[in-house]
């Protein structure tokens, strides 16, 4: 099959092959001429796929008739990350050269005053996040209303990003009239349930199980202790071991303070590295991002909301500093490597407390990863265990140079950044898993407490001759016996004494 058999317009169709792409992959196949054809499509496909020229392609063609009006754009497309949305509308770009259309790219981190100016314009191509939308249309400068397509992109990512009530917000202001195109890499029962309620009798394409990796990537876990100073140093072992292969690498964390602090730690070692975490401004996310698809950057450090979905498509390594804590993140992030046929290496970096999230991988893709250089049975005490502190008189370690220093410096660094970021994991970027089990084990505390205290008041209300059961009175249970008063369990005798009134 060939791009010609899809039913493109003639512009589309040359802008393809300027791209220098002569068969469609089979999300484009599959999904075009349906598409074409005003359908809803429910695409279930990953990043990698060809899935943007799959929306992409159709909707030139359409837009071809028609002309835009004043704040009322004539296709919306959503997508969960700033990066992915400056993505789709390079692509329009590309594959829309022979057409004079108005793109408007609404995402947060920017002005507001150059995207009010291209929504007055009239926009055909309207490309927004879906917070940055809404704050457009509750300032008044939007209506929906006109929109004739709706796409929604990485719909996984957006419930993974709790996007998904905004969502269901946009898809009630837009006419039901319109056609839907609806990706997903992943059909989680939220997103299934989603578009039951908001695809028209969609034509269901599906190109590839998203747990499925490629066979081109060659994966390794590779054990470490769990200590931040054993991790970096692991990281920075492996990274000189693959130095021959390594053109460039990209080095997921699950946080963003491990992002910035692994990043610094790089540069200290003289690490030709980058970052990208959400909380970078746009002007900053896009150089870097450029400057590492351009090849001056060798490393980049990233989390995963920010690098999902990022079309880098020469990557020989991904280095995964962290397990991911959800399954499918894994197969995200070693699939930015090992593209398009290309031979790819991911290494994932595990300590002893990984275990479940490594089983859970290895579930998810049906396979076992096979270890670098031993598995965790073989970590040494000392990789896994705080190294003892060096008494005054004991014997200097040999060969303290540089990185000796460096090292030293961070692991300082390590303890009083334990203590000042702490709060600002739990509040920003706690994973949702370890979240959960956060709660688990307060629950099971606060449960035991409880029980402890009810023991022990039961024992002063005896005392006071107040005998009746704590579970009497629910309401006054946790008011009382929350905390400790005053002197406790050890209240002097004389206090005991019950005052008439
Ligand atoms: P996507 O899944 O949309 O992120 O696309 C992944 C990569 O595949 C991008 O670099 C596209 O430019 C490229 N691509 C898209 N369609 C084709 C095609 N038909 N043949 C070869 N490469 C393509």
């Amino acid at each position: 099959m060939t791009f010609s058999d899809l039913g493109l317009s003639p512009k589309v169709l040359s802008a393809v092959s300027d791209a220098g792409y002569t068969k469609p992959t089979p999300i484009q196949a599959g999904a075009i001429p349906h598409a074409l054809l005003g359908k809803d499509v429910l695409g279930i496909a990953q990043t990698g796929t060809g899935k943007t020229a799959s929306f992409v392609l159709p909707m030139l063609t359409r837009l071809e008739k028609g002309r835009a009006r004043a704040r009322m754009p004539r296709t919306l497309i959503l997508e969960p990350t700033r990066e992915l949305a400056a993505q789709v509308e390079e692509n329009f770009i590309k594959y829309g050269k022979n057409h004079k259309l108005n793109i408007a790219l609404l995402i947060g981190g920017v002005s507001f005053d150059e995207q009010d100016k291209k929504l007055e314009r009239g926009a055909d191509v309207l490309i927004a996040t879906p917070g940055r939308l809404l704050d457009h249309r509750e300032r008044g400068k939007l209506l929906l209303n006109g929109v004739e397509i709706l796409v929604i992109d990485e719909a996984d990512r957006m419930l993974d990003m709790g996007f998904i009530p905004d969502i269901e917000r946009i898809c009630e202001m837009i006419p039901f009239t319109r056609q839907t195109l609806f990706f997903s890499a992943t059909m989680p029962p939220e997103i299934t349930k989603l578009t039951e309620k908001f695809l028209h009798a969609p034509v269901r394409v599906e190109v590839s199980k998203a747990a499925s990796t490629a066979t081109s990537i060659t994966q390794r876990l590779v054990k470490s202790g769990n200590k931040p100073w054993e991790k970096r140093e692991t990281l920075r072992n492996l990274i000189k071991a693959e130095d021959a292969d390594l053109k460039n690498a990209i080095i997921f964390c699950n946080r963003k303070v491990e992002v910035s602090e692994l990043f610094r730690s790089l540069l200290k070692h003289d690490f030709d590295a980058g970052a990208l975490h959400g909380d970078m401004d746009q002007r900053a996310r896009m150089q870097m991002l450029n400057n590492f698809r351009d090849g001056k950057l060798r490393y980049l450090v990233a989390s995963d909301v920010a690098a999902r979905g990022l079309d880098i498509p020469d990557v020989s390594h991904v280095f995964n500093y962290d397990v991911p804590i959800h399954a499918e993140d894994y197969v995200h992030r070693i699939g930015r490597t090992g593209r398009a046929g290309r031979a790819g290496k991911s290494f994932t970096i595990a300590t002893r407390s990984d275990t479940k999230y490594v089983d859970a991988i290895e579930r998810l893709i049906g396979a076992k990863i096979e270890w670098h250089d031993g598995d965790l049975s073989t970590v040494t005490e000392s990789e896994g265990e705080e190294q003892p502190r060096r008494g005054r008189g004991a014997p200097r370690r040999a060969g303290r140079n540089d990185e000796d220093r460096k090292d030293r410096g961070e692991r300082k660094k390590d303890r009083h950044a334990k203590r000042d970021e702490a709060p600002e994991i739990a509040r920003e970027e706690q994973p949702v898993a370890e979240v959960a089990d956060i709660a688990e084990r307060r629950a099971r505390k606060d449960a035991i407490r409880s029980e402890n205290e009810r023991k022990g008041s039961g024992n002063r209300h005896e005392q006071r001759g107040d005998a009746r059961p704590q579970r009497d009175r629910p309401g006054r249970h946790r008011e009382e016996d929350d905390a400790t008063v005053g002197f406790g369990d050890d209240v002097p005798a004389f206090m005991r004494i019950v005052a008439k009134v």
